[in-house]
């Protein structure tokens, strides 16, 4: 049986039996991970509060190499994020984060450069006004790590160079098609606008690309871009996609002003 350490990110984690916790890690080392920790939630636990979700720590663990499972021995928080529980949109765009590493890597497929990419997104994420934003760029940065980039100068059906009228991006074909071709059923259409938007993000650092600012329009525009290529690439809409619509809808009314009162 053998012992390892990596720093790990708890992605995802359910109760097991009595008192066992069953954790999902987002590790450097060894990539997606499924551990046991034995007893994690008895009162006296000594795990603490570390297996909390987005929290980045040292993990521990027995791999019996019977089974997929490991056996979580310790972990130990080196950051917590806490701050991205605290505010219902920063939570929803971490979970989005952490649900689009989770579906698409496999189990045990180590990528040090997405780990990495989590890690500053979960810290850029907890102190930032513009958390949409920063999943924007993760996404986008994420999926050409793992080898997902759209090809964004020229038609995948007939090569014609970009820039033409009408373009549409088809995630199955792995870029933008022309108007005189015929994409895939689930093709999304995008403006030149958001083709010249990808183009830039490309030729910036990350901390660059966190501060690009756009108009409210195109910044929208972006957003349903990278949710329908997300959307495509794990064969469904991330769950946390829907909590955050909830999120969005609750507090647009509760900013609203309450209807005026009519005088009988
Ligand atoms: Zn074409």
């Amino acid at each position: 049986m053998a012992i390892h350490r990596t720093p790990a990110i708890v992605i995802g984690r359910r109760e097991l039996g009595e008192s066992d916790r069953l954790v999902d890690f987002y590790t450097l080392e060894f990539g997606k991970l499924r551990g046991v920790a034995k007893a994690a939630r008895r009162a006296r636990s000594r795990f603490g509060s570390a297996l909390e979700l987005f929290t980045l720590g040292e993990l521990v663990f027995f791999d019996t190499g019977r089974s997929e499972l490991v056996r979580v021995d310790h972990f130990d928080i080196v950051t917590p994020f806490v701050g991205l529980r605290e505010h219902l949109e920063r939570l929803g765009q971490g979970a989005w984060a952490i649900e689009c590493v989770a579906r698409l890597s496999a189990d045990r497929d180590p990528h040090p450069a997405l780990f990495r990419l989590l890690v500053r997104d979960l810290r850029a994420l907890e102190g930032s006004g513009r958390p949409a934003w920063i999943s924007v760029c993760f996404a986008l940065r994420a999926v050409d790590l793992l080898g997902h980039r759209p090809r964004i100068d020229r038609c995948l059906a007939c090569r014609r160079a970009y820039p033409f009228a009408e373009p549409v991006l088809d995630i199955a074909l792995g870029g933008l098609v022309c108007a005189l071709c015929t994409p895939g059923a689930d093709a999304l259409p995008v403006s030149g606008a958001v083709v010249g938007v990808l183009t830039r993000l490309r030729g910036l650092r990350w901390d660059e690309a966190l501060r690009l600012t756009l108009a409210p329009s195109l910044d929208r525009e972006v957003g349903v871009l990278v949710e329908g290529l997300i959307a495509r690439l794990v064969g469904q809409p991330p769950r946390a996609s829907r909590f955050l619509g909830q999120v969005r809808r609750s507090l647009s009314r509760v900013a609203e002003p309450p209807a005026p009162r009519v005088r009988r």
